[in-house]
C-alpha cells in the first residue's frame, strides 16, 4: 500500500486536488475534516465533542482523528493506497501514524505539500464560505486562528518529513484550479512512487 499525505494550510486546495489524485492513482481519499463533519451531521457523541473545537478553529484531540484513520486502514483494502488529507496535523499524530504504519509493515510514501501565502488563505476561504457554508469558514477571527494553528502545530511536520526525504512541495497559488491541478499531477509524476 502507498500512503500519501496532502499537506498545506487551510484553503490550499488539499481536498480539491485529492479527488484528482484519488481517481488517477486508485487511492482511498481520507479527509479527517470531512469525517468529523459527517460525525457532526449525524449528531454522534464524537461529533458533539468535535463541533465546539472546530467552530473555534482549534484542533480536535490527536486520538480522536487517529482512531478514525486506523478504522479505515483496517477495513479498506481494494485500493492501491491511501491519500490522507488534513492528517497528520501535529507532530504527535505524525509519530503515531509512523507507528500505525510500521505495525502494518508499511511507511509514509510521500508528502505532497501545497503552498499558498496567508493572504490567499483568507481570500480562498471567504470564497468557499459562500459556497459550502462550513461553520469554521464563517468568521475572519476563526480563519486567522486556523492559520495560526497551522503555523504553530502543523508546520513543524515540514522538517519532520524533510529529514526523511519524503517532503515534496508545489506552489498552489495559480489563479485557476486547473493550473494548480496540473502542478500537483506534475509533482506526482516527478516523485514517481
Ligand atoms: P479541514 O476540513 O481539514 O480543514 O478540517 C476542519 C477542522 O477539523 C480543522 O480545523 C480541525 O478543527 C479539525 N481537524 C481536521 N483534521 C484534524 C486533525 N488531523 N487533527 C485535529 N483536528 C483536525
Amino acid at each position: 500500500m502507498k500512503y500519501y499525505i496532502m499537506f498545506g494550510p487551510p484553503g490550499a486546495g488539499k481536498g480539491t486536488h485529492a479527488v484528482a489524485l484519488r481517481d488517477k492513482y486508485n487511492l482511498c481519499h481520507l479527509s479527517t475534516g470531512e469525517l468529523l463533519r459527517a460525525e457532526i451531521a449525524a449528531g454522534t457523541g464524537l461529533g458533539m465533542k468535535a463541533k465546539a473545537l472546530i467552530s473555534e478553529g482549534n484542533l480536535v484531540p490527536d486520538e480522536m482523528v487517529e482512531k478514525m484513520i486506523e478504522k479505515r486502514f483496517n477495513s479498506i483494502d481494494d485500493v492501491e493506497g491511501f491519500l490522507l488529507d488534513g492528517f497528520p496535523r501535529t507532530l504527535g499524530q505524525a509519530e503515531d501514524l509512523d507507528k500505525m504504519l510500521a505495525a502494518r509493515g508499511d511507511s509514509v510514501t510521500a508528502v505532497i505539500s501545497l503552498m499558498i501565502p496567508d493572504e490567499m488563505v483568507h481570500q480562498r476561504i471567504r470564497h468557499r464560505a459562500a459556497i459550502e457554508g462550513r461553520i469554521d469558514d464563517a468568521s475572519d477571527v476563526v480563519i486567522q486562528n486556523r492559520i495560526n494553528t497551522y503555523h504553530a502545530q502543523t508546520e513543524p511536520l515540514i522538517e519532520y518529513y524533510s529529514k526523511q526525504g519524503k517532503y515534496f512541495e508545489v506552489e498552489a497559488d495559480a489563479p485557476t484550479i486547473e493550473e494548480n491541478r496540473a502542478r500537483v499531477l506534475g509533482l506526482m509524476e516527478k516523485i514517481g512512487k
